[in-house]
């Protein structure tokens, strides 16, 4: 029997709608599974299964299927993510007003899941700058902007003090907090056996230091989002409280409806609070907030740059892109596609951040022509007209596992797209019935794959 903390229990007595037993009870029951569609690369995955009721393009899953052997999960078609914080978009819906280019900060972004999320809502003209400062996290969170697949989601790993350099740069951030995870306990009892009063307060100390760090990044009006999967107020409504006395803002509240199961607070500042528990909601533990910036806030100049576009290259790869953007190169053999109108953007991150991806890598030339990248099969843009082989389940398995299988008779030589379900899985430069294959090797399947999942 899953036990949660006497502590915390008694901590969490005072809150509403808090009932001990129906959580202890909940506790009891297995973790729910969803995922979220990618609205721009469409297939058969999850379509008609029950939607998340705050968000439009989230689904749950009746059961755990083994993410590893789909290769719609490779090919970026849906991410896998908890439904009580895809209540971002509701969020984002509710008070992002999208009638003029944004720049919106994912700071604490790996492994992804908001991020994928933020991309999904913005605009072809926004930008995203996904941040995370452990290195190791943020290979993994380029990874999977990679295979989301936008053009305009650009990753960066960087303490929090760095991006707070960027003064008043960007209209929306979000802040995901590290926290102690009590929201978790179903999924991961590492969080359980990790929990103490002390560690919440040890978060919620550096909860603040990340908000004090970014917050002269926001501008003016801006939006703040701050989210924890934690019940413990020291690490939510009190966040607020300490945000409402160390800064000029205001909390936004947000209308729900009353069968989604989630509760309203009001912190004793009066800053509203959105808390999600797994006794009234088809999700886990969750807790977000909007704050609007209501602070005179200086905005960057804007940076005097000598322009990185490169024609030639721009001419040697329009045929990889269905999109407009501008190819810059940023040293050798790093070529990009970015929004045209992003170059600024580009030249005044470099300045204060590490930018780990910037656009679409576009790949390299090489005397016998250019060699795609990864990014291009991964990209939302990649050319329809681009030559394509579709796969079935046992072939695209096997390309992920970087083996070998023989290529139907005919198959034209030079670069393929390999295809599942009509979604690009990589590149291959066939040879006859033979390939190379250019899936990076850190892409690789690892895991042994039986006869059955074949099917
Ligand atoms: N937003 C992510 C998602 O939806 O997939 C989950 C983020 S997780 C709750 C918090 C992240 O904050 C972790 O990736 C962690 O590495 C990062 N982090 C840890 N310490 C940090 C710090 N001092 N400043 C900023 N981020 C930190």
């Amino acid at each position: 029997m899953l036990q949660l903390p006497d502590i915390l229990l008694k901590q969490l007595q005072e809150i509403k709608g808090f009932d001990k037993e129906a959580l202890i009870a909940a506790h009891q029951l297995p973790a729910i599974t969803s995922v979220r569609l990618n609205p721009h690369k469409h297939s058969t995955a999850f379509a008609d299964n029950e939607q998340v009721p705050w968000c439009a393009s989230g689904r749950y899953l009746s059961a755990r299927p083994v993410f590893t052997v789909d290769p719609l999960y490779h090919a970026g078609a849906y991410y896998v993510q908890e439904a009580s914080s895809m209540f971002l978009h509701h969020v984002l819906s509710s008070h992002v007003l999208n009638n003029k280019p944004l720049r919106v900060l994912d700071l604490c972004a790996a492994p992804g899941g908001k991020s994928t999320l933020i991309a999904s809502f913005l605009g072809a003209d926004d930008l995203l700058v996904s941040n995370e400062v452990i290195r190791t996290r943020a290979s993994i969170l380029e990874e999977n902007m990679t295979r989301w697949g936008c053009m305009n989601t650009w990753v960066t790993s960087n303490d929090p003090k760095d991006l707070g350099r960027l003064t008043g740069y960007f209209d929306v951030i979000v802040v995901d907090a590290p926290c102690s995870g009590s929201g978790l306990f179903r999924k991961d009892a590492k969080a359980l056996d990790e929990w103490s009063e002390a560690n919440v307060l040890l978060c919620s100390q550096r909860q603040q230091r990340i908000l004090a760090d970014v917050w002269p990044a926001l501008k003016e009006d801006g939006i703040l989002i701050y989210a924890t999967c934690s019940y413990s107020t020291q690490e939510d409504e009190e966040i607020l409280d300490w945000l409402s006395d160390n800064f000029e803002v205001k909390g936004l509240p947000v209308t729900t409806k009353d069968d989604w199961g989630v509760v309203e607070t009001q912190s004793a500042k009066g800053m509203y609070g959105y808390r999600f528990s797994p006794d009234k909601v088809k999700g886990e533990g969750f807790f977000i907030a909007a704050i609007q910036k209501k602070e005179e806030t200086d905005e960057l100049k804007p940076v005097r740059y000598k322009t990185l576009q490169d024609k030639q290259a721009q001419a040697q790869t329009k045929h990889l892109l269905d999109v407009d953007y501008t190819c810059l190169q940023l040293d050798k053999d790093n070529y990009v596609a970015i929004h045209p109108a992003h170059e600024e953007d580009y030249h005044t991150l470099k300045q204060f951040v590490y930018l780990r991806k910037t656009g679409i890598q576009l790949g390299t030339p090489t005397p016998r022509g250019w060699l795609p990248s990864h990014d291009v099969a991964m990209s939302i843009h990649a050319s329809a007209i681009l030559p394509k082989l579709e796969l079935n389940k046992e072939q695209a398995l096997k390309f992920l596992k970087k083996e070998d299988f023989p290529l139907p008779d005919g198959t034209h030589k030079g670069w393929i797209l390999l295809t599942y379900n009509g979604l690009a899985l990589g590149w291959i430069k066939a040879l006859g019935n033979r390939f190379n294959n250019y899936l990076p090797k850190h892409w690789r399947i690892r895991m042994e794959i039986s006869d059955t999942d074949w099917a």
